[in-house]
């Protein structure tokens, strides 16, 4: 089917990646959310393919403080979300605008989960932690519990797991797509029990790695001004 086919019927609504970090500025400035008076934190996986999205942020945002481990997840908890508020410019208004997205890639061929990385002659995947989580799941290991050697894993694991409709039929898209709202669900509660009050926006959506770039699914989206919340 190839990437656009495969890309339309599983992220019909996907966009080039940096036309949906430039939708960002757009949408905030009316309410005067700018580079100069804005602090931007990324969620976003470890793997270095999520590193020309976040050079898209720095671009237009500015630097932005790193939020993500394995899968995009944040595990940085309150003193991590609490050091990242802390840096927010000081103004009348503090502000901040965070960007939490899962990933995937879709090779030329159409197939999900599968990247082409330079120097790997075989096809690579991506996310490969939630690839490694399906092949877990799709052998039957349902097993628990933090791993200290294995922190970020047995973490991730244990925060999908209870999310999964059928845990040993569920597929890629499912689990990326959990993934995207628990880096959503743990960054909105964080921010809003930390002390510093603060004028925020979330961007979440899925990264997809195409053969000639990325592109962004949006998924849900808010601006929280004054306490007061509305979708974007
Ligand atoms: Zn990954």
């Amino acid at each position: 089917m190839g990437f656009q086919g495969s890309l339309s019927r599983s992220y019909p609504g996907a966009v080039p990646a940096m036309v949906y970090v430039q939708r960002s500025i757009e949408a905030l400035a009316a309410e005067g959310f700018a580079p100069e008076n804005t602090l931007a934190g990324v969620a976003v996986c470890r793997d270095e393919l999520t590193r020309p999205f976040v050079a898209m942020v720095r671009e237009v945002w500015g630097e932005a403080f790193e939020l993500g481990s394995l899968g995009g997840l944040v595990f940085a908890g309150k003193a991590g979300i609490a050091a990242m508020l802390a840096h927010t410019p000081v103004r009348r208004r503090r502000r901040a605008v965070f960007f939490g997205l899962s990933h995937v890639g879709i090779d030329v061929d159409g197939e999900v989960g599968r990247v082409h990385r330079d120097g790997h002659p075989e096809a690579s995947y991506a996310c490969g932690a939630l690839v490694g989580l399906l092949g877990r799941l799709e052998r039957g290991e349902l097993r628990t519990g933090l791993d200290p050697a294995n922190i970020e894993f047995s973490l991730l694991r244990d925060r999908v797991l209870p999310r999964l409709r059928h845990p040993a039929h569920t597929d890629l898209l499912e689990l990326t797509e959990v993934a995207r709202g628990l880096i959503a669900a743990e960054l909105d509660i964080r921010v809003r029990e930390d002390a510093i009050e603060v004028d925020w926006a979330l961007f979440s959506g899925v990264l997809i790695h195409g053969p000639e770039g990325d592109w962004v699914a949006p998924g849900s989206a808010w601006l929280e001004v004054g306490g007061a919340r509305r979708a974007l």
